[in-house]
């Protein structure tokens, strides 16, 4: 011990108290909160959708709902945090910011999602825009999900638009989804149980992929063309934080389910090998 130091030099306060005194200024920049799990690659999950929100010029305010043991080239494992320790910051952060939009991803186990879907509901009720990307479970490796899939309802029903891929359209509905006009049907029925709308994403077809949209409006199908390599790390993470962050400046939902679409195929185009597994969206 140096001379002027106690046995105990530090008393650690655990708790944050406001400062009474302290005027708060108003929020005049606005956040996207995204809820979603951490792969500490970066490909995926809360980092890589905080650069999404990063580049649309917002703020990422993010709550981890699971850890994850992840690298470029797979998923071993999945975490799930305490829900109640989810909710009190999903709390925290809807009073304290301006939150424009809400991305949520992978979210664990069915006690998180009615965890999420119970913090979120009085946001989502006042008219922020919320997208859902129903993660079960990652392209190499684990399982993302710990339990059934109708443990997701609560949060699919709160969502303005959900964005299954062929795999979750499939589990979500229990029906086999092979072409277009199975995720045609199986959006239908998905949208029916509360989302206003759900893109059914047919990166997995055969030949070249073709997206479903369903909303308020009707069908429309999203042809697209096929980017050739290896299939980037992250996709469906990408196009719903990009998703979001459109509906956070405001634009329609059809529109920005369109230019969303076309900035993912530039980042698969330019994607670039950070590890040495998959390549990483550019
Ligand atoms: N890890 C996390 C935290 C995710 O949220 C996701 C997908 O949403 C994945 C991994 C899986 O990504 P991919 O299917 O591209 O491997």
């Amino acid at each position: 011990m140096r001379p002027g130091q106690s046995s105990q030099p530090y008393k650690l306060t655990t708790t944050w108290r406001r400062k009474e005194a302290y005027t708060f200024p108003s929020v005049t920049h606005p956040s996207v909160l995204l809820v979603a799990g951490l792969d500490p690659s970066g490909g995926a999950g809360l980092l890589a959708d905080a650069r999404v929100v990063d580049r649309h010029g917002l703020h990422a305010v993010g709550v981890a709902t699971a850890l994850t043991e992840q690298d470029s080239t797979g998923c071993a494992s999945m975490h799930p945090v305490a829900p109640e320790l989810v909710a009190k910051q999903l709390a925290r952060l809807v009073e304290d910011f301006e939150v424009r939009a809400i991305k949520v991803g992978m979210l664990g186990t069915g006690a998180l999602a009615q965890a999420v879907a119970h913090a979120l509901r009085r946001v989502v009720d006042a008219g922020v825009p919320i997208v859902v990307d129903p993660v079960l479970r990652a392209s190499r490796g684990a399982s993302l999900f710990e339990g059934t899939p109708q443990e997701l309802a609560p949060v699919l029903a709160l969502a303005t638009v959900i964005t299954p891929n062929l795999d979750e359209l499939a589990a979500l509905t229990g029906h086999d989804v092979a072409t277009a006009d199975e995720m045609r049907a199986a959006a239908r029925l998905l949208k029916a149980r509360g989302p206003r709308a759900v893109l059914a994403k047919g990166g997995h077809l055969d030949g070249d992929p073709v997206d479903v949209l369903v909303d308020d409006d009707g069908a429309l199908s999203l042809p697209g063309a096929r980017v050739e390599g290896p299939t980037p790390h992250g996709t469906g993470c990408g196009l719903s934080a990009d998703l979001a962050c459109r509906l956070a400046l405001g634009a329609p939902l059809r529109e920005a389910v369109t230019a969303a679409k076309a900035h993912l195929r530039d980042r698969i185009a330019a994607a670039r090998a950070v590890g040495r597994g998959r390549p990483f969206l550019g």
